[in-house]
């Protein structure tokens, strides 16, 4: 474990980084308070320091103080050293938010027995982050695909939909879903089916860009947020993942197995609901499914078409796809 060690006297700082080291620990020294405190606050800052009391540019007290009050996470454990000092000290000393306190000249047992006290409070802590981290994936993530769920991916374009109002910017969503599905885990079975279902959420990952987002709206539905890209933009994209999907069949015990999607484009007009945005989208997706398959070049790329909808949009909208889109009706007028 990686500890700083901050104290002004040099001879001071290099004996307690000595004892450290002859215990396996990594010694960091400093011997400037304003330093220790930049330490600490660095992403990779060591997790436990011991801090002399007094030191130039900033002492003990006070960074402890400064790093409880901005609530550094995750917690360091501090440790302060102090030469002298009277009860009160000590006291005022742990109310400025050190976890322990030691008094020079440092013992080695006495230092290396609040070190391990300090490091079984590290241990418990990066257990319940880790455990918290674990419930957030679990909160927000499709355990099958590893997409968002549909709590998350909605709250993702509420969020959307709100800075798309401050900054002025367009936002769409795109709804897809798997054709025939259900005929897939007829046929296959269903572990084919989640196989289908994973490769399909991997295969909308790859096209999209960092910022998109996208998650599993419901069985074999997922719904995609797409940020500062307007109608003829998201079209496009739409299409690239419909043909990425009919281009590459899931390869299930030796066996390709054709996926095709269909999917329905809105984008948001900055009034409507995040409801009626999403219902918009999903009306456009069935569209496109009814509708007659549309490319003639056969093999995986037949497949249903790309439908698109659009809300209120007052802009004129170009469509420059090989295949006919899906206009919602509100939009046809506009
Ligand atoms: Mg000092």
């Amino acid at each position: 474990m990686r500890i700083l060690v901050a104290d002004d006297n040099k001879d001071a700082a290099q004996t307690i980084g000595a004892l450290l080291a002859m215990r396996g620990f990594q010694p960091l020294l400093v011997n400037d308070g304003l330093e220790a405190f930049a330490r600490l606050q660095r992403p990779d800052a060591p997790p436990l320091a011991t801090l002399d009391w007094k030191m130039p540019g900033m002492n003990g007290i006070e960074i402890c103080r400064q790093l409880r009050q901005q609530a550094t996470q995750p917690y360091p454990y501090l440790i302060l050293v102090t030469g002298e000092g009277t009860k009160d000290d000590l006291l005022d000393g742990l109310a400025s938010g050190a976890d322990d306190y030691l008094l020079k000249p440092v013992d080695p047992n006495e230092l290396y027995a609040r070190l391990i006290t300090g490091k079984r409070i590290l241990d418990l802590q990066e257990q319940l982050l880790a455990t918290q981290r674990l419930l957030r994936q679990q909160a927000t993530r499709d355990s099958l695909t590893g997409l968002l769920n549909r709590a998350t991916i909605l709250e993702a374009s509420e969020r959307e939909m709100t800075r798309s109002r401050r900054e002025a910017r367009p936002v769409t969503i795109i709804m897809a879903d798997i054709d025939h599905f259900k005929s897939i885990n007829d046929t296959h079975g269903h572990i084919v089916g989640d196989r289908v279902l994973h490769d399909t959420a991997q295969h909308l990952l790859t096209l999209l860009r960092p910022y998109d987002t996208v998650g599993r709206y419901g069985g074999e539905e997922f719904l995609i947020v797409l940020t500062g890209c307007g109608a003829s933009k998201s079209l496009v994209l739409a299409d690239r993942l419909r043909r990425m999907v009919a281009d590459n069949p899931v390869m299930c015990n030796g066996k390709a197995i054709s996926v095709t999607l269909s999917l329905g484009v809105a984008v948001w007009d900055g009034h409507s609901s995040l409801q009626e945005l999403v219902e918009m989208a999903d009306a456009a997706m069935y569209r496109a499914k009814r509708r007659p398959q549309s490319r003639g070049d056969g093999g995986n790329r037949r497949g249903p078409a790309t439908g698109a909808t659009v809300g209120l949009m007052r802009l004129p909208i170009k469509l420059q796809l090989s295949n006919r889109p899906a206009i919602h009706p509100r939009c046809a007028s506009a």
